[in-house]
């Protein structure tokens, strides 16, 4: 895992108030957008996630884990998937996908996971900062959705999927920012391991606790305010 940062140049990122028109490094194109380093890089969400992805897709397909946490940090652990940025979108519907059929949930997964990878695309980065809707709650959404195929016009699944991101976005805001989608791709994966369990009687696995290993790639790391910080099970060992 790296990495944090301007994917060209490793400085960190800076987020402008209002949108401009940047050219991305990568594929030259140019778009509306509200983030560059401080040298002006700029990477288009696109070019940002799409070896993420196609990694995410290889991954999920081939596990046999229950535990949706330990599939997502298989998947931190590529070189591909940044220590921030959208592919976090797609990696957790797909962690809670891949884990939900492995528990004996029934699905079709190679479907379902070529579902979340196009649905998990269109949810742009910085979304948690600018819309005040983390991206990894909304996964959770599309991750009932696709489970309950909801559409628009469904009755009770809307509802659920609705709720299944409101529970997962009101558990991200309980912490403060600044983002990590680290903190919260793992909070939002726990609660929608509750509510799988609690609508559909499916148990996925979680690890006890869940710790995480990429805090010193976030240079806005909360630290030991974050629940998933070392420093708590170091704690309670004494
Ligand atoms: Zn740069
Ligand atoms: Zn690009």
């Amino acid at each position: 895992m790296n990495k944090q940062g301007c994917l060209i140049c490793g400085k960190p990122l800076v987020y402008l108030e209002q949108e401009k028109p940047m050219e991305c490094a990568i594929c030259h194109q140019t778009f509306l957008s509200n983030a560059c380093c401080e040298d002006g890089h700029f990477i288009c969400d696109n070019c940002h996630e799409k070896r993420g992805i196609e990694e995410i897709l290889a991954y999920c397909s081939t596990t046999d884990s229950k535990n949706p946490i330990e599939i997502a940090m298989a998947l931190m652990d590529s070189p591909w998937l940044y220590m921030h940025g959208p592919e976090h979108h797609v990696l957790v519907g797909a962690a809670l996908l891949t884990a939900y059929h492995n528990a004996g949930g029934s699905l079709d997964l190679p479907h379902a996971l070529e579902e979340m990878a196009q649905r998990g695309q269109k949810v742009p980065g910085g979304i948690c900062g600018f819309w005040g809707c983390c991206g990894a709650a909304v996964s959770c959404g599309i991750y009932l959705s696709i489970l309950t195929q909801s559409t628009p016009l469904s009755e009770e699944s809307w509802g659920l999927c609705n709720q299944t991101t409101s529970t997962a976005l009101e558990a991200i805001g309980s912490f403060g920012g600044p983002r990590c989608c680290k903190r919260d791709s793992f909070t939002a994966i726990k609660t929608a391991v509750a509510r799988t369990k609690e609508l559909f009687g499916i148990e996925m696995e979680l690890p006890q606790p869940i710790v995480c290993h990429y805090s010193a790639y976030n240079p806005q790391c909360l630290g030991k305010r974050c629940p998933y910080n070392r420093y708590h099970t170091m704690v309670k060992k004494g």
